[in-house]
This record gives C-alpha cells, structure tokens and sequence, in this order.
C-alpha cells in the first residue's frame, strides 16, 4: 500500500516548477513555502502551515507545477494522488467542469503574466503591453476538457426552459392509473410538457436530468406543487371524484427543504388531502443524506405517499425498503415489455411483487401497451397499472374527462 504519510528535512524540495505532479499534500506539521521564478528570481508566493493544502493546481489541469514546494522546516505531509483529484472532477457535471476549467486557465495565465511583468520589470520594460494580456484558455488535455459546445448548449436550454417558465410555456400532462381491482382510474402522474418555438416539443426525459443538479428543478417544482394541487380541486368539482396525483421530483428539490412546506400550503388552499399527493422518486436517483431521511419521515407523519420510481433499474437495495416507508413501488417499462413472451421478466416482476407484499408496500406497473400484459400482472396480483393502453398523458380537461363514464 502507498505511504501517504511524508516527511522532508528543513530545507528540502517538496516539488519544483516545472515538475509533472502525482500527489498534492496536506500539511500535517511544520512550514511549507511556494515560490517562483519570476524574471530569473525565485520569488516568495506563499508561506503554508497545519492544515492547508498545496500542489492540486497541476492535478487538476494536468499540467507542469506552476510553482517549487520547500519545506521551512521539518514537516510532515499527508499525499493526496492525482487520481483521487481526478476521479471526483470527472464526476462532476459538464457545467461545473467546464468552469473549474475556465478559473484555473485564468490562475495559469495570471501565473504565466506575472513572470513576464517581473522579468520585464527587471529589464526597466513597461508592465501592461498588448503581448501580456491573457492567451485565450487553452484546453487541458485530461478528464476536466469538455466540449464547449456541448456546454453552451445545455446552458442555453437552461435558459431557454426558464424562460418558458416565466412565459407559462410548460405545462403538464396527466395520465391515468388502474386499479386491477375495479379497473377504475385512481388517480394520475403528472409529467411535465415543453414546447419550445424552435425545436418543437422536448422530451423531459431530456431536460429534466439537464437541470437536476440546477435551483431551476426546485423553481419547477414549487409551480408544479401548485398546478397539481389546482388539478386536484377541478377533478373534485367536476366530477365529485377524489383521486390521487403523483409527482416527479428531484433529490434537489427535496434538499431545497421547501417542498413540503409549499405542498402543505397549496393542499390548504385548494382543500386537498396529504392522502391524494404521491412523491415519485426514481431508484437510481435515491440518494439517503440527511435531508432525504428527514424527507421521507416527514412525508410519513403528514400522510404524503412515497413511490419508488423506475424500480429494478437502479441500484435495488433492500436496506431502504425496509428502513422507510414506502407506499408503492413502480416496476420499470423494461421489465414489462416482455413479461408475456420471456419466462425470465415475468419471473423478475413476480418477484417484485412478492417482495413488495410482504412489506406492505403496492405495487404499479408502467409502460403497459398489451391487453395480456393487464391479464398476467393480475395473476400475479399486481395492485395497479398505467400505460398507453389505457391512455396516453392528456392535459388537465381531457384527464377529467377520463373520469367521467360515458
Ligand atoms: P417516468 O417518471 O418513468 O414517466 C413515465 C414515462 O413513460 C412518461 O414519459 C410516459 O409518457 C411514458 N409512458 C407511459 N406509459 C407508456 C407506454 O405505455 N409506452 C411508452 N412507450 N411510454 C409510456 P415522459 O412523459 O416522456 O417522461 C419521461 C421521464 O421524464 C419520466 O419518466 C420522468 O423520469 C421524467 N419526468 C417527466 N415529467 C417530470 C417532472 O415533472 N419532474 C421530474 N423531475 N421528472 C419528470
Ligand atoms: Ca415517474
Ligand atoms: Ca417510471
């Protein structure tokens, strides 16, 4: 195993300029000063102790160390490798790369601007000639480059899809849920529509995950809370009838901390019951830090419902199945597809169903397309269903229509 403990005498070169770096370092004991040849000189940038952290500028862009480590006096360092720095900006989304990127090519050129003011300094030359302002940002050559293109664009929908927002541009869509029991509607999933003037209608299945990690997912959510609780009022006056609606959202909308707050407001106003929300949380996306735990809790002492998304399809972990409360769990259109023909999907969804039973817990299937799809998951005593047999996503006055006979 690496020793990522090091230690250097007073005096001694940590690192110099120039120099291809593997590790940066975490001052555990004693004085660490950078310096750099600036116009020949070797110059004095900073002076480090205990607890601050050097050498990550060459890990991060790949390129040669701006700058020589010495120890002042005797120190101990803890090693941090290259691809530890590495791994984690590459798991970064393109945005967030794009601007490391960026920042660090301005430090590299603001580095490579002050040796030439020193050694032109030196030579008595003016500080501020054309030929020293910053180079354009040069891309580095490792996991931080990033097609600038691809960056643009998903800022630009970003702001395009806010701007739809603004402009009541987005609206949703509803689409029926089954019960196998009395095949009556029970309720529905909102899905969130855009179409947008140029390209035509855009699939949330490509800008939702775009603007997850984004505040922009939280501002959709807060006017989805409302737009749901409104439909909930209209199917109620309409047609006398209660039923559910479940929503999409985001682990950054949960840890905005303010959906159940807005929820309780909206239900208030438009006198919907907790009973009637559903929150829809994909599997993959389900990620238990402490503002999730206290979420899921949450939901369960005001009577909001938690649905597992997608299920089967992420990391399947039995720990949170049983550790929260969970409502419903939806098996995945993949595993529906085939249910009839391969031995092997319908076995998968048995499964699924039995687990789920055990624990209290009903069960949704999706994507359903074929009558002998509904009379198999009956057989194997599947609790509801919803697909493009039964009907595509409608917007709001033609789903309350759905529930009128007739
Ligand atoms: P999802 O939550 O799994 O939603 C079900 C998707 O399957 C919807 O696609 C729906 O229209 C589609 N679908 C339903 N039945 C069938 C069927 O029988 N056959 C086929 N081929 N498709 C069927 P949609 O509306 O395009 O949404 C795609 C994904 O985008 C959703 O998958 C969800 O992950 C995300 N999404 C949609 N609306 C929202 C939203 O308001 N908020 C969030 N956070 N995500 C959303
Ligand atoms: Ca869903
Ligand atoms: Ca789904």
């Amino acid at each position: 195993m690496t020793n990522l403990s090091v230690e250097y005498e007073a005096g001694k070169v940590i690192f110099s300029e120039g120099d291809i770096g593997s590790s940066a370092y975490i001052i555990q004991e004693g004085i660490v000063v950078i310096s750099s040849e600036i116009g020949g000189v070797h110059t004095k940038i900073a002076t480090l102790s205990k607890g601050q952290f050097f050498g990550e500028l060459a890990l991060i862009d790949d390129k040669p160390r701006a700058g020589t480590a010495r120890a002042l006096t005797p120190v101990k360092l803890h090693a941090i490798h290259k691809d530890q720095i590495q791994s984690r900006i590459s798991d970064q989304d393109p945005v967030s790369q794009w601007l490391l990127q960026n920042v660090l090519g301005y430090l590299r050129n603001r580095i490579d601007m002050d040796k030439t003011q020193g050694s032109n300094t030196q030579e008595g030359q003016s500080q501020t000639t054309q030929s020293q302002l910053p180079p354009p940002v040069q891309e580095s050559n490792h996991t931080v480059s990033q097609d600038n293109e691809d960056v643009f664009s998903v800022m630009k929908l970003e702001n395009e899809l806010k701007q739809a927002l603004h402009d009541g541009a987005l609206h949703l869509e509803y689409q029926p849920i089954i019960s196998f029991k009395d095949n009556q509607c029970i309720g529905f999933e909102a899905l969130i529509r855009w179409y947008n003037r140029e390209a035509g209608p855009i699939s949330p299945a490509v800008f939702m995950p775009m603007v997850e990690p984004t505040q922009l997912s939280v501002t959709i959510g807060e006017w989805q809370i409302g737009e749901i609780c409104r439909f909930l009022a209209e199917v109620k006056s309409t047609t006398g009838k209660t039923v559910f609606t479940s929503l999409n959202i985001t682990v950054k909308q949960i840890e905005s901390g303010r959906l159940l707050s807005l929820m309780k407001e909206q239900t208030q106003k438009y006198n919907i019951s907790p009973s009637q929300i559903k929150f829809e949380i994909l599997e993959r996306a389900m990620f238990l830090g402490e503002k999730v735990n206290e979420f899921f809790e949450d939901c369960r002492i005001e009577g909001y419902s938690l649905v597992i998304d997608d299920f089967g399809t992420g990391y399947a972990n039995f720990w949170y199945l049983n550790h929260y409360h969970f409502n419903t769990i939806k098996i995945d259109k993949l595993f529906i597809d085939n249910i009839v023909k391969e031995h092997r999907d319908k076995h998968i969804c048995q499964s699924m169903i039995q687990l789920a039973q055990g624990l209290d817990i009903t069960v949704t299937a999706e994507g359903i397309e074929h009558l002998e799809q509904v009379q198999l998951l009956k057989e194997l005593n599947c609790d509801f269903g919803q697909g493009y047999l039964f009907s595509r996503p409608m917007k709001a006055q033609r789903a309350i229509a759905f529930l009128v006979p007739d």
